[in-house]
């Protein structure tokens, strides 16, 4: 159900608030509703408002080495994606513009070439052989990418995918729209919750009751915990804005992504090829676009000569949650066990957040399945925060 804010809630009981309809709070609320549990899902603007209604949707696994638990649970999240994707167009007609069309990356010297055979020297044991993790000698095609920002070879790996961040989005909100277990309420913010007496405060004076609470607000979530853990707020996470933009450029959808040195070339199919992104630390507006994404265009058109022409259709800018250990912060919080946290995937969010919301269900249903690495947990976050606070001295 999607409900306007003239919709009453004052007073209702929920198994389940979602605080926050980014692509964590989305996919939290569909696997909710697959559980059967009564969910309400909060957004202060509206479903897809915050990072996640941008334009890139680069799916990237992390190197095949040095293998590790966040490594683990991300391969085994991108593996899962084109089953789950597949079952939420099923049951909703929509199209969420995914394809596992991989991914080059031009190498400009030699030494760096050497280290790249390093890093996927044990690609087949970690990767189970599925994907490739090679160097090739040529472009994909003629200029996709320029053949001189690659002039000692390319990587090519076969498990980067790409999906359409809008699309997706609207995916889940017609499933939503169609449990009649889920009700969305947009442009309602949670004002505050007290998860002794089970009671959230909605911006609209509601008083709402719940058995458990998922916190999924993107860069606000940090403010909602760094009280309860004794922490500065801007130690456990930040704000970094991020611009992108959409060119028209008629590109085989199937031709791999292109990334190098922080710039995507993503082919999205239907005329569209997206580019980004900046990392901004410090920002005067978190929302407008600059020349900044000006540079980033400019260099994608070099990167790919066959968007050199293209218009650009549309300028993004947002703001990503990045919180101290970098890592996907998703765990119960340490005195009350009916909050859970769930945010920070940085930039491999759409790869992770539907196993994000496995977690998060797994802990509501007391039967946590998955194996969630330390590095994704309060304590290791917090460690992180509290030496942050010690080294800029923000206490
Ligand atoms: C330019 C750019 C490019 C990116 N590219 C990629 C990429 O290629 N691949 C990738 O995986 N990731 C990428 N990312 C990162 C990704 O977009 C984010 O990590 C992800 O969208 C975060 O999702 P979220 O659900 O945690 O937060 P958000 O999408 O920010 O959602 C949080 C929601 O919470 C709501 N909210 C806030 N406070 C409250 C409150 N008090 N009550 C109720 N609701 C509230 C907001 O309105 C918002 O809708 C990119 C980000 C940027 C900025």
């Amino acid at each position: 159900m999607v409900n306007s804010q003239s919709q009453s809630t004052q007073g209702q009981t929920y198994d389940l608030i979602i605080v926050g309809a980014g692509v964590i709070g989305a996919w939290t609320a569909y696997k909710a509703g697959k559980n059967g549990l009564k969910t309400l899902l909060v957004d202060a603007q509206k479903l897809g408002a915050g990072a996640s209604g941008g334009l890139l949707g680069a799916l990237m696994p992390h190197m095949p080495e040095r293998w590790d638990g966040k490594k683990q649970f991300q391969f085994e999240a991108l593996e899962d994606l084109p089953r789950e994707i597949a079952q939420l167009e099923n049951e909703t007609g929509q199209d969420c513009g995914y394809n596992q069309c991989g991914r080059l990356a031009p190498i400009m010297n030699e030494t760096k070439r050497g280290q790249m055979q390093g890093h996927g020297a044990n690609v087949d044991e970690f990767w189970h052989g599925r994907y490739q993790w090679q160097i090739v000698d040529q472009p994909f095609e003629k200029d996709w990418p320029n053949a001189d920002k690659a002039t000692c070879g390319l990587v090519y790996d076969t498990l980067s995918a790409r999906i359409n961040p809008r699309g997706l989005l609207n995916a889940l909100k017609a499933a939503i729209a169609h449990d009649d277990k889920i009700t969305l309420l947009e442009g309602v913010a949670l004002e505050s919750y007290d998860a002794f007496k089970k009671q959230a405060i909605l911006s609209n004076h509601e008083k709402v009751l719940f058995s458990h609470i998922v916190l999924s607000a993107g860069v606000q979530t940090f403010d909602f915990i760094a009280p309860e853990l004794k922490v500065v707020t801007q130690a456990l996470g930040k704000p970094i804005k991020g611009q992108a933009a959409m060119l028209a450029a008629d590109i085989d959808p199937n031709w791999p992504i292109v990334f190098d040195n922080g710039v995507y070339v993503i082919s999205h199919g239907s005329g569209k090829v997206a580019v980004g992104s900046t990392s901004e630390l410090e920002f005067a507006d978190p929302f407008t676009t600059d020349e900044k994404i000006d540079d980033a265009i400019l260099r994608a058109r070099q990167l790919c000569p066959l968007i050199k022409d293209a218009p650009v259709i549309e300028k993004w800018a947002g703001l990503r949650p990045r919180a101290a250990g970098r890592d996907p912060l998703i765990d119960i919080m340490p005195e009350h066990r009916n909050v859970i946290v769930s945010t920070s995937g940085f930039k491999i969010t759409f790869g992770v957040a539907h196993k994000m919301a496995d977690v998060a269900i797994e802990h509501i249903l007391g039967d946590l399945k998955t194996v969630v690495p330390d590095s994704f947990k309060i304590a290791a976050h917090l460690a992180k925060a509290r030496r942050a606070e010690k080294q800029d001295n923000l206490s």
